[in-house]
């Protein structure tokens, strides 16, 4: 099945190498080791040029980590200089991650003379404290200073991430950040929940009892403080974690959440292309000796409970919400047969919102959006089950 036929594709580059891993971090990265990331560049090229001989074209590249920004400005050119002359043609964006302790005046002069459009910057806060608890290798004021640089190069756009619901977090932390925000102004800011993901320093500091995290009640209210604050100075909320005040969506993230096409080239990266998802073996070693080829892993190709049940998670992410037409051509299966009493009930609590072949959250609904989701996806279940 193809999905989207009508859009092409993104392309995700991944780059897995940082100094040291964040408390809160369960991503596949690696020691930044430079030898081992020259060679890793050299193959990552390698796959690229793969993929661009056979006539692949994105319309939205975004290359992030790991730490894309730590590359040496050697291999930092060498590979932008590949994506610039494999992709130039239809390109619509090209986002590069940009750790503020890495990311430097000469890299950003490379990344925007070779076509790079818009850089993300991981601030995570704005709080000392909170810094150094989420394992962060930078201070408040060296994002300041990035972005006072992106200002001055003219960096066409910016993004800056945030996170909400760090232990000790309290209301003052949260208007710190967004008087920082304020001051920087980005075009685009990224605000996610923090997450006890098993295997991170976090992750085992709350089960040994070393941290306590905050209630969910508390973190409810900072993220509506963050949000309300954020959209008083003129951000727009495009998605349940996103919002912009100009410059528009990230179209690379837009595209993942509208279920469409991307090809991911690096150790560990995800595809979805024509129907199939697959993985590259997340071994960066492998990876090196693969030349460019790398191992496939995790392939498969998604059956209709699972159509269904991504269709659902992604789009009800979004402010406009579930395409229910969209959905009916694509699994077969009208939505409101299939979750029609839920979506009643979840509407009468104010939850959710039905428009002209479309079902969108509230703002509250947004905050419970997972349990929504989870009744969405056990009534499809059941359904398809009595259907078998
Ligand atoms: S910089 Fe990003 S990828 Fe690297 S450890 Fe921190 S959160 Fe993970």
């Amino acid at each position: 099945m193809k999905v989207k036929p009508e859009g092409s594709p993104g392309l995700y580059v991944h780059v897995p190498f940082c100094r040291s891993r964040c408390t809160y971090c369960d991503f596949h990265v690696a020691a930044l080791r430079p030898g081992v990331v020259t060679d890793y560049v050299s193959a990552l090229i390698l796959e690229i040029q793969h993929h661009a001989d056979a006539g692949f074209s994105p319309e939205t590249i975004f290359i992030g980590g790991g730490t894309p920004s730590a590359l040496s400005v050697e291999d930092w050119t060498r590979l932008l200089k590949c994506l610039s002359e494999s992709f130039q043609s239809g390109l619509k964006e090209w986002t590069i991650e940009a750790n503020p302790e890495s990311i430097d005046e000469q890299k950003i002069e490379i990344a925007l003379s070779l076509g790079v459009d818009r850089l993300s910057t991981g601030a995570q806060t704005f709080v000392e404290t909170g810094l150094a608890l989420l394992g962060r290798r930078h201070d408040a004021q060296r994002v300041h200073e990035v972005h006072d640089l992106f200002q001055k190069l003219g960096v066409p756009r910016t993004s800056l991430d945030l996170i909400v619901g760090w232990p000790g977090q309290a209301i003052d932390s949260v208007n710190t950040d967004l008087a920082a925000v304020k001051e920087i102004d980005p075009d685009h800011i990224s605000l996610y929940h923090l997450s006890y993901e098993q295997g991170t320093w976090l992750h085992s500091m709350r089960e040994r009892g070393g941290l306590k995290p905050i209630m969910d009640d508390t973190c409810i209210e900072l993220s509506r403080a963050f949000l309300q604050g954020l959209q008083e100075q003129g951000f727009e909320r495009y998605e349940v974690s996103n919002l912009y005040a100009r410059g528009g969506a990230s179209l690379h993230n837009l595209n993942y959440w509208e279920r469409g096409e991307y090809l991911g080239v690096g150790s560990g990266a995800a595809s979805f292309m024509e129907g199939l998802r697959w993985k590259n073996k997340p071994d960066v070693q492998k990876y090196i000796s693969a030349g460019g080829s790398p191992e496939k892993v995790s392939i498969e190709t998604p059956e209709l409970l699972e159509v269904v049940t991504e269709l659902i998670m992604l789009e009800l992410r979004l402010t406009r919400g579930m395409n229910l037409n969209r959905f009916k051509t694509e699994t077969g299966l009208d939505f409101h047969e299939i979750c029609g009493e839920s979506l009643h009930s979840f509407e009468k609590r104010g939850l959710l919102i039905q428009g002209e072949n479309a079902i969108r959250a509230s703002s509250e609904g947004f905050e419970v959006l997972d349990s929504v989701i989870v009744k969405f996806v056990e009534d499809a279940e059941e359904r398809l089950n009595e259907g078998t």
